[in-house]
């Protein structure tokens, strides 16, 4: 049983998981460093552990503060949220040795998806569909030109270490990928301080749609369906949407199957999510990520499951709340990540916020720690909050969006509210015709 929680995390999920676990009546502490001693997962906690100063490496990735939090405090597991220590298999080991639950995955578990041929071999044996593309890790230019003339150009070459979409080179030709082999190699050794690559096979125009998967951890798991975030700029995701525009039922039961198949083999525990590339109705693994991810709340709004609970009623080992023929997907979510940007450059716009008012209404979430006079410390990322649009259809949730964005007010710092006005009224996105690259080349073509 999980008795004290305390969230490993800060901002807008840090405030996320304090909710549930205040509606599930278990307490919680909060970890903040000295910069966020004003942020709203602080004041709404009723106990708070300053874990360092303002730099990540010092406070929300400390994992000896973090345990030390845990022992002064007695709480007996810890919620990673996403980001920091999340996917840290060392921090998940650490707990295990402390007695501490880990609301979240297997060490293994976390070390298998975290090395990416490791996971696309694992991926492989479980019956789910990858990218065509080298056996393993490529070691020497002759192998990449072998292989690259088996898959067919253009391929990818990619950091086995990557992440954050870093580290990947597209070669068109065998002079392309003579050229990118070095250069790949090195970028790789600067990023990762690992130059071991591998190849895929480069898709032109997919889509990303991921599929959420929970498991008990003794053989059952089921699916929630998709989210699509095609949607991305330099690989980071905007704008998510469940369910895809581009799948239908048939599709999405099929491959929600097939992933929560191979979550059972794997004895899975939690909740995880299997990536996709999505090209002329096929499905390519890219990575699964073993923990709760950013765009969770549209999951939520179509299912009707909170998902967070459901970790905690795992971590608890109560098993999960549903069968997957309880599961049922109702209407269309969207969701838009409000970051502290500007708009068209995407540079980072830190500051205080003088005035704040959030929408509200039938079907519209807000999932935030801003307030007015909120000071947003220039230490981390960006998200500001997430706004969360349901509706009975895609169409009728694309008009509430476009409202609850009217009714959006920040003022003091520069957000991306208005690249949500102007995606919202697109023909494109009226219409979800679009992939990976649909908002680079509109940003392109759309200057400030
Ligand atoms: P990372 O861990 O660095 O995010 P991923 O493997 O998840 O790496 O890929 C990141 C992004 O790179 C994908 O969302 C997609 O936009 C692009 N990408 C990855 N593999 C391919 C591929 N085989 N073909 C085309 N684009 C790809």
């Amino acid at each position: 049983m999980v008795s004290k929680i305390l969230i490993a995390n800060r901002g807008e999920i840090a405030l996320r998981v304090l909710r549930a676990c205040k509606e599930l009546g278990i307490p919680c502490v909060v970890v903040h460093s000295t910069a966020d001693a004003d942020a709203m997962h602080v004041r709404l906690a009723d106990e708070s552990v300053c874990i360092g100063p303002p730099p990540s490496r010092d406070s929300y990735l400390n994992i000896h503060q973090i345990v030390a939090a845990c022992e002064i405090t007695g709480a007996d597991a810890v919620h990673p949220g996403y980001g920091f220590l999340s996917e840290n298999a060392k921090f998940a080991d650490i707990l295990d040795a402390h007695d501490i639950t880990f609301i979240g995955p297997t060490a293994d578990h976390i070390r298998m998806m975290g090395d990416k041929i490791t996971a696309k071999t694992t991926a492989l044996e479980l019956g789910i569909p990858v990218v065509p593309g080298s056996d393993g890790e490529v070691k020497t230019e002759e192998d990449a030109i072998k292989t690259a003339a088996l898959i067919g150009y253009p391929v990818l070459i990619k950091a086995t270490a990557g992440g954050g979409g870093r580290g990947m080179k597209v070669a068109k030709s065998e002079a392309d990928l003579i050229e990118a082999w070095s250069t790949a190699r090195a970028e790789a050794a600067a990023a990762f301080g690992n130059d071991a690559v591998y190849m895929e096979k480069y898709l032109g125009k997919p889509r990303h749609i991921e599929i959420q998967v929970f498991g008990d951890g003794e053989g059952n798991a089921i699916h929630l369906g998709e989210r699509d975030c095609s949607l991305q700029r330099r690989h980071q995701k905007v704008w998510e949407e469940a369910n895809s525009p581009a799948l239908n039922v048939e599709q999405r039961m099929k491959i929600g199957q097939i992933c929560a198949d191979a979550m059972k083999k794997l004895k899975y525990r939690g909740a995880g999510t299997i990536e996709f590339l999505y090209e002329n109705g096929e499905f390519y693994f890219i990575e699964m990520n073993t923990r709760l991810q950013v765009e969770h709340p549209i999951t939520e709004a179509i299912t009707g499951i909170d998902l967070v609970h459901e970790q905690i009623r795992v971590a608890s080992g109560r098993g999960l709340s549903v069968t997957q023929e309880e599961v049922t997907f109702e209407g269309h979510a969207i969701e838009c990540r409000i970051n502290a940007e500007d708009p068209r450059t995407f540079v980072p716009s830190p500051g205080t916020i003088t005035h704040f008012h959030a929408p509200g209404g039938l079907g519209v979430r807000i999932d935030s720690g801003a307030y007015q006079g909120y000071k947003i410390p220039p230490y981390y990322d960006s998200l500001i909050g997430k706004l969360i649009v349901h509706g009975r259809t895609r169409v009728e949730c694309m008009m509430r969006l476009r409202r609850a964005l009217d009714e959006f007010v920040v003022d003091g710092i520069k957000t991306t509210l208005p690249l949500f006005q102007d995606l919202v009224s697109n023909q494109d996105i009226a219409n979800g015709d679009y992939d990976i690259h649909w908002l680079e080349h509109y940003l392109a073509n759309h200057p400030a």
